[in-house]
Order: structure tokens, then sequence, then C-alpha cells
């Protein structure tokens, strides 16, 4: 009997596990990639050194994903991170967690981890064309019998689409997945992008540009309202705002703006682990003692140097104030400032700067326990393609494995049933 025929749309993450596993099943399995060369986003992720996944227990790992993370959770009890860990070690790619639960390769070289996937994916017995662009589903009494290339028509038994979202479309996520599932009955969340960096009123961003703030909480206040806070690291970038605590935030900031919300402001609270009191305290130290000291100076010890000037401005306290010329409204003024720095969000970048793209595939449309689709028999879909989106750190690549996986393996044991 010859072997069924699946193909994989997109040789990403999701596309190479779920070949991988479809093929290691018994299938014929052709993955079809546009681009030359397969996994190109992988190869980028993690600032190139790949965060995998974390080893955060299910239910935290659900909550990572906000709403839609529940759709995940038959795909991570089939298939989860300590099985992504065993099948890298199995690559030759061992692992090593870090701060926050976040797993990186021992090398962190995101290259070679996905050199390593396709090789795995290969030796699985997956054939993988590159440079093959997939231009519509080919549907037969709403069941799946093929694909059209730009080339060729390709026939199959089953179909797995993993095209991925539509942010970074250099690396070929140009979000051709979304028009084909609509082409073919599926509804498509409104997609927008997800973990990206933000715009701020006035210069800002741009004076502050390459300052690198650590151990500093941020919180979010829409209409008056706090709607997220955050602890960690926050930088300013061409312009903008990033670093891991804004693109957190920026999943639902990203939405309050679509929808309209007006003043939407971050506030910095730039000494955490100092109460007023205790600041109030260290500020009359300060001034004390360096009661001779220019007011800049004596700032240097509390402030990095860029962000000097723009707290004198906001403070309104004379630069070439000295510490005992510092009154007590100007000591409280500074302290408010210290804890409470505001900024104005006024926009964010657009998907070509987005980590991921949130929207997506309806995921009340897929069967989870299998990622088929409700819609046409014999598709399946999964990875960033579908309307799931996950926080930094490792989350996201651990969804594309995890239902990637699942599909492949549904679909594989569907043919033989
Ligand atoms: C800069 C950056 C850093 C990141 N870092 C991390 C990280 O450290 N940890 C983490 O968890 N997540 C990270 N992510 C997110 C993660 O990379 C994605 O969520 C993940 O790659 C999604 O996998 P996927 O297989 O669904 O899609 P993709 O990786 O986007 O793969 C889709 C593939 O489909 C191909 N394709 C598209 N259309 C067609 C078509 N018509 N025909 C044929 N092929 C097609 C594409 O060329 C692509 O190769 C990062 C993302 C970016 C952009």
């Amino acid at each position: 009997m010859p072997k069924p025929k699946i193909i994989v749309i997109g040789a990403g993450p999701s596309g190479m596990f779920a070949a991988g596993e479809a093929s290691k099943l018994g299938a014929d399995v052709t993955t079809l990639e546009k681009k030359p060369l397969p996994g190109i986003k992988l190869r980028i992720t993690g600032k190139g050194r790949c965060n995998l996944t974390n080893i955060a227990p299910i239910p935290q790992f659900i909550e990572r994903f906000g709403k839609n993370g529940k759709f995940l959770r038959q795909a991570f009890h089939s298939f989860f991170s300590p099985d992504v860990a065993a099948l890298f070690k199995e690559m030759g790619v061992d692992i090593q967690t870090e701060r926050g639960g976040r797993v990186f390769p021992n090398g962190n070289d995101a290259p070679a981890v996905a050199d390593a996937l396709v090789n795995w994916t290969k030796k699985q017995g997956v054939k993988i064309k590159t440079d093959t662009t997939v231009t519509e589903l080919l549907i037969n009494d709403n069941t799946i019998i093929g694909v059209q290339t730009k080339e060729k028509e390709y026939k199959a038994d089953r179909i797995i689409l993993t095209t991925g979202g539509a942010s970074y479309p250099v690396t070929g996520s140009t979000g051709d997945g979304y028009n084909f599932a609509k082409a073919i009955g599926h509804t498509v969340i409104a997609i927008r992008p997800a973990l990206v960096p933000l715009e701020v009123k006035g210069t800002i961003a741009k004076r502050l540009d390459k300052l690198h703030l650590k151990n500093i909480n941020a919180r979010v206040f829409a209409d008056g309202k706090k709607t997220g806070e955050k602890f960690g690291e926050l930088f300013f970038r061409s312009n903008t705002l990033a670093g891991p605590i804004i693109l957190s935030l920026s999943r639902n900031i990203v939405d309050q703006i679509n929808d309209k919300v007006k003043n939407i402001f971050l506030t910095i609270d730039l000494k955490p682990a100092l109460d007023n009191k205790k600041l109030d305290a260290r500020l009359v130290r300060e001034f004390q003692t360096n009661n001779k000291t220019a007011i800049v100076t004596i700032l240097e010890k509390l402030l990095p140097l860029q962000l000097i000037e723009i707290c004198l401005e906001q403070t309104s306290i004379r630069f070439d104030s000295i510490g005992s010329q510092i009154t007590a409204d100007e000591r409280k003024r500074l302290r408010m400032w210290l804890k409470d720095f505001k900024m104005e969000i006024t926009g964010y970048r657009p998907f070509k700067e987005a980590i991921i793209t949130n929207g997506g595939v309806n995921t009340k449309e897929i069967n989870p326990k299998t990622m088929e689709s409700k819609i046409i028999s014999g598709l399946y879909i999964a990875g960033e393609l579908l309307d799931i989106n996950g926080d930094t750190g490792g989350y996201n690549l651990q969804a594309s494995f995890s239902t990637g996986w699942l599909a492949g393996h549904s679909a594989a044991l569907s043919c033989f049933k």
C-alpha cells in the first residue's frame, strides 16, 4: 500500500515539527517553503540566541497567552517543554535554563538550532522543497485535495498549513495563510502587531536614544485606569520605547490604541526598591552631604546621565542649583518624578518590527485535540497563523512546536485509521 501523502506549507518551527512527526509515523511528507532557506525566522529568534521554551508549568504557560490560551491546553498536554528539550537533545542541541525560566540552547546559537531542526526533519524522511510558494489550497466537497504552487499542483491526502503570521515579513511570514484560510471559509480575527516597540509623544524617545533602564517598574494608565504593570528592563531605541517590559505591555496597548482609548500613559518608577519615605530620606541625605555640589553631579548618583537634563526640565529645578539651594518643594517634585516619570503613548510600530502577530485563524474553527479544521476535512492549521499570541519568554516558540507536532501527529494517524 502506498504511503499516505501529506504536504506541509511553510518550513518554520511549527511546519518542521509537524512534518518530522508525520513522517516518523509513516506518512510520505513534503514541505513546501517559499524562501530559499527553511526556518529563517527561527534563525533570528531571541536576539540570535533562540529562547526555545520556558520551564513554566502548563497552567502558568497558558496564562501567558491571555484569553485564547485555553485553546492550547490539549496541544501542551500532548507535547510540551520537556518533550521539546528531549527532542532537541536527540538533535544534538543541549539546553540551559535562565532567569524567568527561559530555556536557551547551550551554544546560544539560533542558526545552529534551525540547522539541527532542518537536519532532523530531513532525517525523518521529509522532503523540503525551498523556493516553492503555495498560491492556493485545492478543495473538493469540503475536503482538502492538494495545493497549487506558482509552478504546479500537488495532490495530497492531508495538508498542514503553517505559514506563520505577518510579522517580520522579510523572513517569509507575509500573512499568506490568512488569505488561504479566508478563501476556504475560515474566519480570521483581525491581525495586528504584538510584542512591538511603542511610539511616545514629543522628542523624549529621540533624546534618550540608546538609554537602557534596568530594574524599573512600569505601569500603564489608559483613560485614568491602570491597565498594566511590569518590572524589568526597558530601552529607548530609534525614537521608540522597546525592551522586554515594553514588548509585553504592548500586547494590550496596541488594542487600546486601535479602540481609540484616549490618554494612554506609561509611568516609570525609577526607584522601585525605595518607598516614598526612604527615597525622601535618601534625597535629604544627598543634598545635606553634598550641599556645595552642583545638582547635576548629585543626580549622577541617582540617575543615568542621559536622564538628568530631562529630569531637571520636568521638575523645573534650575540646572545651576547646588545641594543647599534645593527647597523642600523641589525635593518633593524630584521624588515624585523619580517614582512617576511619565510618557504619553501615541502609537506602535508596524508588523515589520513586531515579534509576533495578534489575531489570526479563529481557534473556534479548529479542533484543539488534533488541530484539524472544523470547516475543511483533512486540513490542519498550526503555529502563529492561529489566533494565539503569547508573551516573551519562549512561550511563542513552544506554542508553534506543540501545535505543529500535534497537527503532524494527528494528520498522520488519521490516514492510518
Ligand atoms: C525577531 C524575532 C525574535 C523572536 N524570538 C523569539 C524567541 O526567542 N522565543 C519565542 O518563543 N518566540 C520568538 N519569536 C516568535 C517566533 O519566532 C514565532 O512565533 C515562530 O517562528 C512562529 O513559527 P511558525 O512556524 O508558526 O511560523 P514562521 O516561523 O513564521 O514560519 C512560517 C514559514 O512559512 C513560510 N511561508 C509563508 N507563506 C508561504 C507560502 N505561501 N508558501 C510556502 N511557504 C510559505 C515562510 O517563509 C516561513 O518559513 C521571535 C520572532 C521574531 C520576529
